[in-house]
């Protein structure tokens, strides 16, 4: 079997302005980034906004397991199945982190017959837009030291800056520093931290951004620290809000590429789905909606996180509806919930297909919950038997969901049209799309509703520090904006050793971050890391590149 960046280096990629041409993009509105990568200008945007949308498809899945699911990949594959059915279609992606491409996880750039490429320069630095954020989200670090340096007039309270640093790479070493050491001459000393680039809430706020203005705005309304009498203190008021605006100029374009099959795909913004909302820019779906007639998007993590997240947040802010859901699933990961070992999973075991599908489930329902129509998608593996996709198909449509076998890893968009029928079949249906929860409602009465209908547990508890965080944010009041959840993708519960579908459980919030730019509450459970680690062995080991540029081992 051929590794993905073989499979990605053998593709005949065609000049990124024939790519263009399929949605009508003229040469004239791309700015390329070599030849096979552009940005897609804001004229392009002029030219197309008061058309009506494309159908939105939504690919969400399980809660992921070591196993594997297999979104980027099902979301690749089904677009290109869309466009051999002769649909004009496009795919909406995030840009992967170089964190976990170095780290555990290798790339996202979909996989075997399904990817995207240059996927060696989606993988890797892009078109900087990573390098722009972290640009953009450490001068305003240095400016807020800065400004106490200078003798600190807004009386910045030096135990409560909210704003770390960030750097796109697992660096576990920079969670917790002390910086400022040295003397009156080097800054005043104190304790901070570096996060992951992907978790920065410029990222999400790019996500988010309509326009340049819109993204100047966001980024002066974020809060950096409070001053010593409790006052917010926000970016706007160190005067650098233009500065920061401009180290964007480039990257709030969405970037245009294609799939292996010569499908277009839009790539920009990647936001952490734990603390950020998890999915690629409002301005890229936007673009794709105005023009292609299907698009399909990925939401990061499991439907709790990922496809919550991309429904009560992404489509509140930008007035946006799915048509359908698609929802991934494999076998193998069905019996990891059902209790396997990862071992094990070739074995068929009914007893703990049954016993995981219990996740799959709980999905399906979560989905409805919102009003949309569902569609599984079983993310096909060689050792698959016939009888266990027909018990999968079995209990899918027994809840009023459709079910296709997906084998477009091995095949690419052939492998898909039997999904693509289903899906474009369910996106014809009447939806009644609501959210879960109303921005209205309290911080505690949000996190209930999300509590109760997605994850299926009884309800939440707040620490005694999230109790304080929460009283002072209600005081400040900044508690009417959407809830952010930041939660282990593995378990529906905040408990990542909790597999399958449990029930009876309570959720406990740690802490209350207000992301006041992005315009949410993130609420942390659990243990959630904002800088990564690398693991025994990370990924890079495993890298190289030739004489001759080429390059093996990024997965
Ligand atoms: P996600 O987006 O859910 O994180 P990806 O689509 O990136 O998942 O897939 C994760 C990994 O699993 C990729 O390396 C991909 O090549 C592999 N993979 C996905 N589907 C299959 C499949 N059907 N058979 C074998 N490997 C697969
Ligand atoms: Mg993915």
């Amino acid at each position: 079997m051929k590794s993905d960046v073989e499979i990605a280096q053998e593709a005949t990629m065609r000049p990124i302005g024939e790519i263009a041409a399929k949605l009508g993009i003229t040469d004239d509105e791309l700015e390329l980034y070599g030849k096979y990568k552009a940005k897609v200008t804001p004229e392009t945007w002029q030219r197309v906004k008061d058309r009506p949308n494309g159908k939105l498809i939504l690919v969400t899945a399980i809660n992921p397991t070591p196993a594997g699911e297999g979104k980027t990949t099902t979301s690749v594959g089904l677009a290109d199945a869309f466009a051999r059915q002769g649909k004009k279609t496009a795919v909406a992606l995030r840009e992967p982190s170089l964190g976990p491409c170095f780290g555990l996880k290798g790339g996202a750039a979909g996989g075997g017959y399904a990817q995207v490429v240059p996927m060696e320069d989606i993988n890797l630095h892009f078109t900087g837009d990573f390098h722009a954020i972290t640009t953009a989200h450490n001068l305003l670090a240095a400016v807020i030291d800065n400004h106490i340096q200078q003798g600190n007039a807004l009386d910045i309270d030096v135990r409560r800056i909210v704003w770390k640093r960030v750097l796109d790479l697992n660096d576990r070493a920079l969670r917790h520093i002390v910086i400022g050491l040295g003397g009156k001459a080097h800054g005043t000393p104190r304790e901070t931290g570096f996060d992951i680039t992907v978790a920065s809430e410029m990222m999400a706020i790019l996500c988010l951004a309509t326009s340049l203005e819109d993204m100047k705005k966001r980024l002066g309304e974020i809060i950096v620290a409070y001053s010593r009498d409790g006052r917010a203190i926000r970016a706007k008021e160190l005067g650098v809000t233009g500065a920061l605006t401009l180290l964007f100029k480039d990257a709030i374009k969405p970037n245009l590429v294609q799939t292996l099959e010569g499908t277009p795909a839009f790539i920009h913004g990647g936001p952490f789905a734990n603390i950020a909302h998890g999915c690629n820019s409002v301005m890229a779906t936007k673009y794709a909606l105005k023009l292609a007639d299907y698009v399909v998007t990925e939401a990061g993590f499991g439907a709790d996180l990922g496809a919550e997240k991309f429904l009560d947040i992404k489509c509140r802010f930008a007035g946006l509806a799915p048509d359908a859901v698609v929802i991934v699933a494999t076998v193998r990961a069905l019996k990891m919930h059902g209790g396997l070992p990862k071992a094990e999973l070739e074995k068929v075991d009914m007893a703990a297909l049954e016993k995981g599908l219990a996740n799959l489930t709980k999905h399906i329902e979560s989905i409805h919950a919102f009003g949309l129509p569902v569609v599984v998608a079983v993310n096909a593996f060689p050792t698959d038997t016939p009888e266990e996709l027909a018990f999968v198909e079995e209990k899918c449509t027994a809840l009023g969901a459709e079910v296709a076998l997906s084998e477009v890893w091995a095949k690419g968009g052939e492998g898909g049209l039997a999904l693509a029928e289903k899906v474009a079949a369910a996106a014809e249906k009447p939806s009644d799309f609501h959210f879960i929860y109303d921005t209205a409602q309290s911080i505690p009465e949000k996190i209930t509703a999300i509590t109760r209908t997605i994850y299926g547990g009884e309800g939440v508890d707040f620490t005694p520090a999230a109790q304080k965080q929460l009283a002072e944010i209600e005081a400040l009041g900044l508690d009417k904006m959407p809830v952010c959840m930041a939660k282990t993708q593995y378990s529906l519960s905040d408990d990542a050793a909790k597999l399958g579908r449990p029930e009876g459980f309570r959720i406990t919030v740690r802490e209350l971050r207000v992301s006041a730019g992005a315009g949410f509450i993130v609420a942390l459970t659990g243990n959630i890391l904002t800088m990564p680690g690398l693991p025994k062995h990370p990924a890079a080991e495993n890298m190289d590149i030739d004489e001759s540029g080429k390059i093996t081992g990024l997965f």
